[in-house]
This record gives C-alpha cells, structure tokens and sequence, in this order.
C-alpha cells in the first residue's frame, strides 16, 4: 500500500496553496509538519477528495483519485473541527456513522463498534451522550468513526490540538497501532508530535515541499548550524534578533540560549548535537534563510 503524489497542485484564485507537490509515502505514521497556512489542510482535503486539484494527480494503493467513489472506500478522514450528533450516545452515532458508510447487516455493525470503542478505549462510555465526553474523548471517537469501514488511508488533520499531555500520548499510542499494514498520514504543526509518533515526515512550507524524508535526516539539515551559548542579560539583549533562536533559558543573571547560525556565533560558543527541531527551524520560519 502506498500513497504517491506527483505534482499535485492546488490553487484558489490567485493563491498557489499547494504547488507542485512530488512524493511517495509507504506504510506506517506520516507526520505532514508546517506552520499555519503551509498548505497540510489543502493536501488532506484533496486526498479526501473534498476538493480537486487544479493541476497533477495523486493514488492511493493505485487507485486515482478521480475515481471519488473508490477513493472514499479507501480512505477515512478526521477533520481539525470535528464534531457530531451531540444529542445521540456514542454507540448511538458510531451506529448510524456505521450506516452512512455503507457497512452492512446489524451483527457486523455492532462487531465493528465494539471492536474499535475497544481500541479507542470508549467501551464504557457506549452509552454516554457525545456532548458529555472530554475533549480527549471526543478526539478518540472522531478516529473511531473514521475507521469505522476500515480504511487503508486513515487522515488525522492536528489531531492532538486542545489535548492535555497525558490524552496527547495515549492519542500518539492509538494512531500507531492502527498504522500497522496501513497509511496515517498525521498533520501538525507541532514537532513534538512528530518526533513521538512518526518515522518519516514531509515538511510544507508556502505550499511548498522543502523536506521529506526519515525524522534523523530532517535533524541533519542543522548539522554545523546549531550553537549553544551562555550570556549575561546586557549581552543577550544586543544578540537578541541578529541569529533564529531555538530556545532561550534564564539561569540567575545568565541566559542560556540555543541558536541557529552558519559560523560560530561568539567566541565561547559550543557546537550542539542537532535535533529534529533544529532542522525543522532552519528549512521554515525563524531560520528559513538558512536553507
Ligand atoms: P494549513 O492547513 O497548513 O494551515 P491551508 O491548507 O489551510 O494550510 O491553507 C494554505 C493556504 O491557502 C493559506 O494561505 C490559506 O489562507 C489559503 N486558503 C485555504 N483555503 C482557502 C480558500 N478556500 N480560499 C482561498 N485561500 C485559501
């Protein structure tokens, strides 16, 4: 099973959202990484064929997505504003959801719900009323449903947004046992969400590609580039804004800081072991200039 992509384009009126976008992903959790407005929503709704792209195409295990009505058996889709039927239970919706996607015979139906509120950890909660679930919850049974006709593509556009971090790790659990012998393909724009879950991440970026690939090689990009320095707070202050920090840390009068430059910054400077995030920041924003 595999998702390839060749030069998928999407653009609305003027606005090139995605621009020519070339890749293959192959089974497992794909992390789709970039800052607002990169273009993750735009690539996920063309793969749920929720919109058209203006130029290129795409397949998913070798179906083209013009052929809509396969395509749907083929994927499941979890929106970012994902809400349903408050007023029904949860056995109540994942019934009728069950329905809408055409699985068949009252005894499968119930089979398949009580497998996936199993997984999703909701058995106990069958009978509790969607609008009275956690927010946790309500992101568990949003994967429920869209696995519910056992989809070989499973879209989860920032699932973890609006987690706390104990529901955030149970959540990262749960799409890497449903990735097996199957596609997640998980967008976010935080990098800790990719680097807990995924293996390989496709970075986006003004609709364009800069990074796909194995996490580790995405850490390589800063290799070099990443400098750790202590300062005072009057030296910190001149330094402020001249190099992409990655992190700043107040130790008593002493900063600590973590920055992104292509020389030694400073005398003292040490050259730091570099991470994910570290690569991620010097192919976008802060240390864009740096690609
Ligand atoms: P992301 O999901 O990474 O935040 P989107 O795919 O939502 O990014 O958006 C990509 C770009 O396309 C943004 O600049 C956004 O403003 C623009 N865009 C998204 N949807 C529309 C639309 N319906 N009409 C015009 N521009 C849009």
């Amino acid at each position: 099973m595999e998702v390839r992509l060749n030069q998928l384009t999407k653009r609305y009126g003027n606005k090139l959202a995605l621009a020519g976008v070339t890749l293959t992903w192959e089974e497992g959790v794909q992390g789709l990484l970039g800052p607002n407005g990169a273009g993750k929503t735009t690539l996920m709704r063309l793969l749920a064929t929720l919109l058209t792209p203006t130029e290129g195409s795409a397949e998913i295990g070798g179906v083209s997505l013009t052929d809509k009505g396969r395509i749907r058996e083929l994927i499941g889709y979890l929106p970012q504003d994902f809400s349903f039927y408050p007023g029904m239970t949860v056995g109540e919706a994942m019934d009728y959801l069950a329905l809408l996607s055409g699985v068949g015979g009252k005894a499968e139906r119930r089979r398949r719900i009580e497998t996936l509120l199993e997984e999703v950890n909701l058995s106990a909660h069958r009978k509790t009323k969607v609008r009275a679930l956690s927010g946790g919850m309500k992101r568990r049974l949003g994967i429920a449903q869209a696995m519910i006709h056992e989809p070989k593509l499973l879209i989860v556009d920032e699932p973890t947004a609006g987690l706390d971090p104990e529901e955030r790790v149970r959540f990262r659990q749960l799409l890497a046992r449903f990735a097996e012998g199957r596609i997640v393909l998980l967008s976010t724009h935080v990098v800790e969400d990719v680097e807990s879950s995924c293996r390989r991440v496709t970075v986006l970026q003004n609709g364009q590609m800069p990074f796909t690939g194995e996490i580790g090689d995405l850490a390589e990009k800063a290799r070099g580039r990443v400098w750790l320095a202590e300062m005072d707070r009057a030296e910190w202050a001149k330094a402020d804004g001249r190099y992409p920090i990655v992190s700043a840390v107040a130790a008593g009068s002493a900063m600590k800081v973590r920055l992104l430059s292509e020389e030694r910054p400073f005398a003292d400077a040490q050259a730091a072991e570099p991470t994910m995030e570290d690569g991620y920041l010097c192919l976008v924003g802060k240390g864009g200039y740096l690609r």
